[in-house]
């Protein structure tokens, strides 16, 4: 991998490659934009480009050269790179346990960006989740990020610009990154081993987030046809969809649409039942992108497939 090859991040990589040429860096970088579109990744190519000993004419780096061959197997001593999994080790815990960012593990990175590089590199921090940053591990962050020791960077990775305080995103040079088109999507999840056939399913519940669609691909949408006989099955479901709200959404879109063809083949396409289930299932759908809870909505949801009341007497 190297930058040239992240795709749909057009914007971000005009923004980026010049500073790669001039080696004039602001002390501060933030890559901010929509979850699971390339942030950490392209963040850490850019570093392993910025110490990569024989970078090509645009900056990009070499992939082959020592310098790119440690930083892709992640022991490269001067680049940081900074996540659950990092405080994970600080701490000897685990990394489930981590939800926000200490401010413990800010002042270790700092040390750590303080002492040069005894090679004269670069030394970088590649700080994801930037958001969760505690308030004391920001403001002992603020420093460094206005006066970093020469050759030093900080990269900040945040899908939530909205919660970062006010000083930290003044001192950072902000780079944008964009949903991306479905077509890449489903290059990028072809390239991670997703196979043809399933990719742009995948990519058409995924709303251009690569990193959304491998998430969802671990995570199961039985058919109507499994559950719609079970009257317990519309609890189960809605206790089965991910905390995580950018997953349980596509996750209950998914449900809704195969809930309405479910209707349609039960009731037969033009039938006043089947009208008036399809009406609900609407609006349940706008009520899910007005940001009601996934949860209630696949739980009224798959309740249109269940026998009402009437039709069990009726039936009785
Ligand atoms: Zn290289």
């Amino acid at each position: 991998m190297s930058l040239s090859k992240i795709r749909g991040q057009a914007r971000a990589l005009r923004l980026l490659k010049p500073l790669l040429v001039s080696r004039r860096l602001p002390p501060a970088l933030l890559f901010f934009g929509l979850e699971g579109v390339g942030k950490a990744t392209t963040a850490l190519e850019f570093a392993k480009a910025l110490n990569c000993l024989k970078p090509s004419a645009d900056g990009d780096g070499c992939d082959a050269c020592a310098s790119c061959t440690q930083a892709d197997k992640g022991i490269d001593p001067d680049l940081k790179r900074v996540n659950a999994a990092y405080q994970a080790g600080l701490r000897e815990e685990e990394a489930e346990r981590q939800r926000t960012i200490r401010v413990d593990t800010a002042r270790h990175v700092i040390k750590e960006m303080e002492m040069t590089s005894l090679t004269g590199r670069w030394k970088i921090a590649v700080l994801e989740d930037a958001e969760r940053l505690e308030i004391e591990a920001a403001n002992a962050l603020l420093k460094s990020l206005e006066e970093p020791p020469p050759r030093t960077l900080w990269i900040l990775v945040s899908s939530r610009r909205d919660r970062l305080l006010p000083t930290i995103l003044s001192r950072c040079h902000r780079v944008p990154f964009s949903a991306l088109s479905d077509e890449d999507v489903v290059g990028v999840l072809q390239t991670a081993g997703v196979p043809a056939a399933e990719a742009p399913r995948l990519a058409a519940l995924a709303e251009g987030s690569p990193g959304r669609a491998l998430a969802l691909r671990s995570l199961d949408v039985p058919e109507p046809e499994a559950w719609a006989g079970d009257p317990l099955a519309p609890f189960r479901l809605a206790d089965s969809l991910p905390r995580e709200l950018h997953l349980a959404r596509p996750l209950v879109e998914a449900h809704l649409r195969r809930i309405a063809r479910r209707l349609r083949e039960r009731d037969g396409p033009d039938s006043r039942k089947t009208r008036d289930g399809l009406r609900e299932i609407s609006r349940l759908s706008g009520f899910l992108r007005s940001n009601a809870d996934p949860r209630l909505v696949l739980e009224l949801a798959a309740l249109e497939l269940q026998d009402s009341p009437r039709q069990a007497q009726d039936k009785a």
